[in-house]
């Protein structure tokens, strides 16, 4: 039946709720409701936000059945139809409902109707104020430098591209300290000056990073208000940093993933900074790749995209390959600042160090010792890179041969020693005291086995007392604001050797780092995962790139057991090109990604034989999809995940594959719909484009 408005004036508002129920819902509006207006409607026995997607004359539902919008908030302005758009591409792409993916995207305080009121009482009073906060006045102008040749290159060509308003995809590809930054930052200043609305959004991966940059932001321009989004935020603060773009006033935006999903009614660029790296990439709830999206958002607005990287993912060096012609690659070969070049980048063969019979102390081989004493004696920083926290991966009951395992996940527990002598499960947060003596047997002699970075710092402060030994990696920076302070202890010399897991590897402008010791990377060496060779290499040109960066040569020593394996030859040349070859050549041979797109089913259940027969009867269920597709579809078998149970639910995977975009679309949008009709029901969630498969 459908029902037909009676006054003109009456309208049906379809409104997106965050709800995995498909679709939008309707409802009758009330006066100031329009497309983009966050409303509050009645679903089911709640109240809850909305966003209103389209107005309509008419409902497919029964009039009587029909509720009214309960309130429109009137304090902020209605999302744009771009973003409308943006969000329901997102949903459709990510196999989400339309509410799942726009609610989740405002702030706490902007979704909740309690704090509206307030919001509009004091919107006249507060947007000069939040507006000022925004532009700290504090800041005196700094003088952009001089571009060396290639990064005029770099920024010539992208601010004629961006001055034709047509969508135009780079990939920068910038050794580790080629003034990447600086690129940005002189596209920035072209396009802030060239109107008055124009804004910004740069992408970083990770919050650390945000401040140094906030504050070279600030300093290069003063003018220009400037809004910080990031999930460490308090949530007012978000709410006015999200304000403040989503009504333009802020025309700088600095922030982390989600951003790409904030409200930009001016966007005029988006730079993806070291666009390769995995925290771009959504791990929970809506998992969504920001790097993809920015660059959706960007052929939707017509707009100039930068991703930049020393090492780019393999999926955006592909598309920039001449012959694939989808991004313009774009080179910056050599390093900025003045005498500053790559790293020497030399390979400790650990079985030759034993065979000569040298000393390695606490798994640290002589020639690291040496290069960490040479600088010390010259006043330098060493860095040594282990990507590794706790003080050792496991503790181990030597008489009996018992493990410390988390009993709640197939991981061991992880012995800390920072805060006490503990075990901590990594995945699902379990703590536990360690144990005088070994469970099994009653032994009490147990030995951690391996090493962590706390053990790596405790071994480098006995082995140099003379030095100023710090951490950083998670357990260190747990506490609000302390990965600043860490980090500007390293900026301002008063730390001598650094120990850091890949939280430190990451775009961090170290000025005194000479030297980088990596200490154990082969484990990756050996995982199943088709990304783990990429994403090691990248990990390794990151940290390698934190050395010398300031005209002293910087020297880099890596610890292996495998000096042959292409990874680290590949490593000592600097060559991210010749490996990016060889890996796409594999890529393509196996017919793996970029040349494949895939999707991944997981699912959780208390038993491992649930999750099985859910996937099989999922496997079945979809031939049929699969048969009308043509056999474009590659169902793969069900097995249990990597890390089989996490607290204590099991899970496993069925990976989906097809060499068409689409057809794994049409595939996918059909199977979402069969997989809550299978019986047993389990709860279950598909990623596209999963990294860890
Ligand atoms: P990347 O992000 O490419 O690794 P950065 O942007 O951090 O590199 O730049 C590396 C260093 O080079 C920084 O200290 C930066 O201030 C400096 N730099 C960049 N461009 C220039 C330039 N044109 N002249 C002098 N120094 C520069
Ligand atoms: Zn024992
Ligand atoms: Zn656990």
């Amino acid at each position: 039946m459908v029902f037909k408005v009676k006054d003109e004036q009456e309208r049906i508002a379809r409104v997106a709720i965050d709800t995995p129920l498909p679709g939008l819902f309707d409802y009758s509006t009330i006066p100031g409701t329009q497309v983009g207006a966050i409303v509050s409607v009645p679903f089911g026995k709640r109240q809850m936000a909305g966003v209103v997607v389209e107005i309509q004359a008419s409902s497919t539902q029964a009039a009587d059945k029909i509720k009214a919008v309960s309130l429109v908030c009137h304090a902020i302005p209605p999302l744009s139809t771009d973003w409308l758009n943006l969000c329901q591409f997102a949903a459709q792409y990510y196999l989400r409902s339309p509410g799942e993916v726009m609610l989740p995207a405002l702030p706490t305080h902007i979704r909740t109707p309690t704090h509206w009121e307030k919001w509009t009482r004091q919107a006249n009073q507060n947007w000069p104020k939040i507006a000022k906060l925004m532009t700290p006045a504090s800041y005196a102008k700094t003088a952009a430098p001089l571009l060396l040749t290639e990064q005029q290159r770099v920024v010539d060509t992208l601010i004629a591209s961006a001055s034709t308003n047509n969508f135009a995809p780079f990939l920068l590809h910038g050794v580790t300290g080629s003034g990447k930054t600086e690129v940005y930052l002189h596209l920035m200043a072209a396009l802030l000056a060239s109107n008055t609305t124009s804004q910004i959004l740069l992408l970083v991966p990770e919050i650390n990073l945000t401040p140094q940059l906030e504050m070279s932001l600030r300093a290069r321009f003063p003018e220009y208000a400037l809004a910080v989004l990031h999930s460490g935020l308090a949530e007012g603060v978000r709410a006015n940093a999200w304000l403040c773009a989503h009504l333009g006033k802020a025309r700088i935006i600095l922030g982390t993933r989600l951003a790409i999903l904030a409200s930009l009614p001016h966007l005029t660029a988006i730079i993806v900074d070291e666009e390769h790296d995995t925290s771009y990439k959504q791990q929970e709830g809506l998992r969504y790749s920001a790097r993809d999206l920015a660059v959706w958002r960007g052929q939707q607005l017509g707009i100039t995209v930068v991703l930049g990287s020393a090492t780019p993912s393999l999926e955006s060096w592909h598309k920039s390959e001449a012959h694939q012609n989808r991004y313009q690659r774009l080179t910056l070969s050599e390093r900025a600042q003045t005498h500053a070049v790559l790293p020497q980048v030399h390979l400790v063969d650990i079985e030759v160090e034993r065979k000569l019979q040298r000393p390695i102390r606490e798994g640290i081989t002589q020639p690291v010792l040496q290069a960490i004493e040479k600088r010390l004696a010259r006043g330098e920083q060493s860095l040594l890179y282990l990507n590794r926290r706790g003080y050792a991966p496991v503790l181990h009951c030597e008489a009996c041969g018992w493990l410390s395992g988390c009993p709640r996940c197939s991981v061991h527990l992880v012995l800390h020693r920072d805060q006490g002598n503990i075990l901590r499960c990594h995945h699902c947060g379990l703590e536990t005291r360690v144990p005088h003596h070994c469970p099994d047997c009653g032994n009490v002699d147990l030995v951690p086995l391996g090493r962590g970075t706390q053990r790596i710092e405790e071994s480098l402060a006995a082995l140099f007392p003379q030095a100023r030994v710090m951490r950083i990696d998670a357990d260190a920076t747990r506490r609000k604001g302390s990965a600043q302070t860490l980090l500007s202890a390293v900026h301002t010399g008063q730390v001598d050797i650094l120990v850091g897991t890949q939280m430190v590897a990451k775009g961090h402008d170290f000025q005194r780092i000479t030297f980088v010791g990596i200490l154990n990377p082969d484990a990756a060496l050996h995982s199943h995962e088709f990304r783990a060779s990429e994403r090691l290499f990248a990990q390794l040109m990151q940290v390698a790139g934190r050395a010398g960066r300031a005209g002293i040569p910087g020297e880099v020593l890596v610890q292996t057991r495998y000096p042959q394996a292409a990874v680290y030859q590949a490593l000592t040349h600097h060559d991210y090109p010749g490996y990016a070859r060889t890996l796409i050549a594999q890529r393509k041979e196996a017919g793996f990604p970029p040349f494949t797109f895939q999707a991944l089913l997981t699912v959780q259940a208390r038993d491992l034989s649930h999750c099985l027969a859910f996937l099989q009867a999922a496997c079945t269920g979809a031939q049929a999809f699969a048969e009308i597709l043509n056999a474009e579809i590659t169902l793969f078998d069900p097995v249990p995940c990597a890390v089989a149970k996490i607290a204590g639910r099991e899970r496993a995977q069925l990976l989906v594959e097809s060499a068409s975009r689409s057809a794994l679309q049409r595939f996918l949008v059909s199977w979402t719909a069969l997989l809550p009709t299978l019986r047993p029901r389990q709860k279950w969630q598909i990623e596209r484009d999963p990294m860890l498969v």
